[in-house]
């Protein structure tokens, strides 16, 4: 099985190493964050059944934004769980009910990769819905653009369910790894003002849960890793704006920000496919930010 128990009552399912669906299950309550793309969710389903969590036990299905890796599938996980509800941000529901526009957009920039996640199937409007506290408050909603126009994040119960709001983060207890998660289009305005929004809450008592990958104690401390990360890799890309034509200029620019940034350079520590994977994610994190120079630069305005 792929389930790993953090605690009492919260475990995480691997999804092929690369997506940590979080799943939290007590007498009253059981909710799971992010169940993947449509191709992993039969895998996830066993793994619910070993958690033994029937077709009527899961109430929230929580969606931290919905790209394809993490929301793409469902729409075939609720025929499984036909009472569970889809939380999800305003702008993420009509994705959700049609899912076209969804499915070029993930055609267009993961390419193969979209093909080999699944087709997205559309999801009954009656199933989703937004909600500022869910459960009366229990589990609070924290709305945090920036890696998508539609992305958000959850606290419950001293944990926060980050999504990629910080980050891609791959942390193990021996190393932490992250990385600016800023695809197209990236505005680094929104992604700050929201890494600001979870730094002035004081979380250093909470834990941090990635959907990609695992977690750590200290929230605060992981998010300011982010907030950091961030600023460097503007300054850093910034510096490397006009070379931008140069055949050798992403492979000089990673070098460089890898001697900049010390967590970014712990990809040297990561498994070899996680690594060859999270390659296609660096270069569209760096065409994110690349982007938005070019957007002030055409303003005039100094990055
Ligand atoms: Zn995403």
């Amino acid at each position: 099985m792929e389930v790993t128990t953090v605690d009492k009552n919260l475990y995480y399912v691997n999804i092929s190493n690369f997506l940590s669906t979080w799943v939290y299950k007590d007498e009253d309550l059981c909710f799971l964050v992010d169940p993947g793309p449509s191709f992993t969710i039969k895998l996830l389903k066993k793994n619910l059944e070993h958690l033994k969590i029937g077709s009527n036990d899961l109430d929230f299905i929580l969606l931290t934004h919905v790209h394809i890796d993490h929301a793409g599938g469902v729409g075939n996980l609720i025929e499984y769980f036909p009472r569970s509800k889809i939380i999800c941000h305003p702008n993420g529901i009509k994705h959700l009910i049609n899912p076209e526009k969804l499915w070029r957009g993930s055609l267009k920039v993961l390419g193969k990769a979209a093909e080999l996640y699944g087709k997205i199937k559309p999801v009954p409007k009656n199933r989703i819905q937004f909600q500022k506290n869910v459960r009366n408050g229990i589990i609070k909603v924290i709305e945090t653009l920036g890696h998508a126009p539609h992305h958000q994040s959850y606290i419950f119960d001293k944990t926060l369910f980050v999504g990629e709001a910080t980050g891609f983060s791959f942390s193990t207890p021996e190393f932490i790894y992250m990385r600016p998660a800023t695809p197209p289009i990236f505005d680094y305005d929104i992604y700050v003002d929201s890494i600001q929004k979870l730094l002035s809450m004081g979380l250093s008592n909470h834990r941090i849960c990635y959907p990609h990958f695992g977690m750590r104690d200290n929230a605060h401390l992981m998010i300011n890793h982010g907030y950091k990360q961030i600023s460097t890799w503007l300054k850093v890309i910034n510096n490397f704006y006009e070379k931008r034509k140069d055949i050798n200029f992403m492979e000089n620019l990673i070098s460089e920000l890898k001697k900049e940034d010390q967590i970014f350079s712990n990809s040297k520590l990561l498994d070899k496919e996680i690594r060859s994977r999270n390659s296609t994610g660096v270069k569209n994190s760096i065409y994110g930010i690349l982007g938005y120079i070019e957007k002030k630069k055409f303003k005039n305005i100094k990055v």
